[in-house]
């Protein structure tokens, strides 16, 4: 059984699904969304809190 199944991207932002080649790339190579423009760029680890560490004292 050849399920090869194509190398996928799926748009986090607007939920589209097109292949990956079939998609533009940015400078970087990272790719991006040909729908919203959304890039595909992994977090480099250390991810900005939104929340934030809690204020001590007051
Ligand atoms: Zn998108």
């Amino acid at each position: 059984m050849s399920t090869e199944n194509a190398a996928t991207f799926d748009c986090p932002e607007c939920d589209v699904t097109a292949p990956s080649t079939s998609v533009p790339y940015d400078s970087l190579g990272y790719v991006v969304c040909p729908v919203c423009g959304y890039a595909g760029t992994p977090s480099a680890g250390g991810s900005p809190s939104l929340e934030g560490p809690p204020s001590a004292g007051d």
